[in-house]
């Protein structure tokens, strides 16, 4: 594979620079912004704030995001392609699907599901020539047995395309392990999964032994350590969990990010409020608090630009 796809088109890996790996310009439902506007305060409006917000993230070092927005959260793609045109940072955009996939959805067979997935990987999504880069799944506490098609499916588009994967869930309840041992299962490299939320875990032995097995380990909320809906580590533990693990060794595993969306359609308009007041640096935080907390305990430039240049590369890309 020559580069990675991105919403605007093929990125040389060499040109990814800092990769924040898990984000949302809009994380609602499919159709909402089309069909109740006055809701997020319209489209325009909202390509508007997402510029803003990557401008901001630009300035402060990030060139490229994962917007992991699947199908059933609302993903736009065309809309994703005028924010990265605009703010000038990369955008990768998802397919593979999240925790409320439609009654349509639902009855679709693991094969069905991974042809969807390929096409919109090679082919492009939602009627759009633009294609997809990474392939997004998700499971709470247990893994459903819906959920385990759908991770079926995404392994078989992992193979099929090279894509890699991120997925979401209830680190308290270690779905990291479940999610690992179905992926592998049905023949997926762990170099090419990131288990996401995982810095809502204050379990180091559970992260060291996805770690271990070749898990990257996203560590992508760690700005939400104010909001006890997330595992109630604060940041400064979420910081420290990574220097554990560096200390362990898995330093080449670490993936940084906040899944802090631009708009969250998909909170309570009082949930929006709290994160923005825990923390009202949007997708700047990890430069501006996270790597200078890092730095300060003593973690090389080396080993940050590893996890922010180096670690996303190899797992987007596989090299
Ligand atoms: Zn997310």
């Amino acid at each position: 594979m020559a580069g990675i796809e991105s919403v605007t088109g093929t990125v040389a890996v060499e040109d990814l620079g800092f990769v924040l790996v898990h984000e949302h310009v809009v994380a609602s439902s499919p159709g909402i912004v089309s069909s109740w506007p006055e809701v997020c305060g319209g489209r325009a409006g909202l390509i508007d704030r997402g510029v803003q917000a990557l401008r901001e993230a630009r300035a402060a070092g990030v060139s490229t995001i994962v917007d992991c927005t699947t199908f059933d959260l609302g993903r736009d793609a065309s809309l994703l392609a005028q924010v990265s045109a605009a703010s000038g940072v990369t955008i990768v955009g998802s397919t593979g699907l999240w925790l409320d996939p439609s009654v349509t959805l639902r009855a679709r067979s693991a094969d069905q599901l991974a042809e969807r997935f390929e096409r919109d990987l090679t082919e492009g999504m939602d009627g759009t020539p633009i294609r997809a880069g990474v392939i997004k799944v998700a499971s709470e506490a247990r893994v459903e047995p819906f959920a385990q098609v759908v991770l079926a499916a995404a392994a078989r588009a992992s193979i099929a395309t090279s894509a890699p994967i991120m997925t979401h869930t209830a680190a308290r309840h270690r779905t990291g392990e479940q999610q690992a041992d179905l992926l592998e299962g049905f023949g997926a490299d762990p170099r090419r999964v990131a288990i996401g939320h995982s810095d809502d875990s204050a379990d180091v032995d559970y992260l060291s032994r996805l770690a271990a097995r070749g898990y990257r380990i996203a560590m992508d909320r760690l700005p939400n350590g104010a909001l006890p809906e997330y595992g109630g580590q604060t940041v400064e533990d979420r910081v420290d969990m990574i220097v554990r693990l560096i200390e362990r060794g898995y330093g080449d595993r670490i993936l940084l990010s906040h899944d802090d969306p631009v708009w969250a359609g998909l909170l309570t308009d009082s949930q929006q409020v709290q994160h923005k007041v825990a923390n009202p640096l949007g997708l700047a935080f990890v430069s501006s608090t996270v790597l200078p907390a890092l730095r300060s305990r003593g973690v090389s430039p080396e080993v940050i630009h590893q996890l922010t240049v180096g670690n996303p590369r190899q797992w987007l890309a596989a090299r």
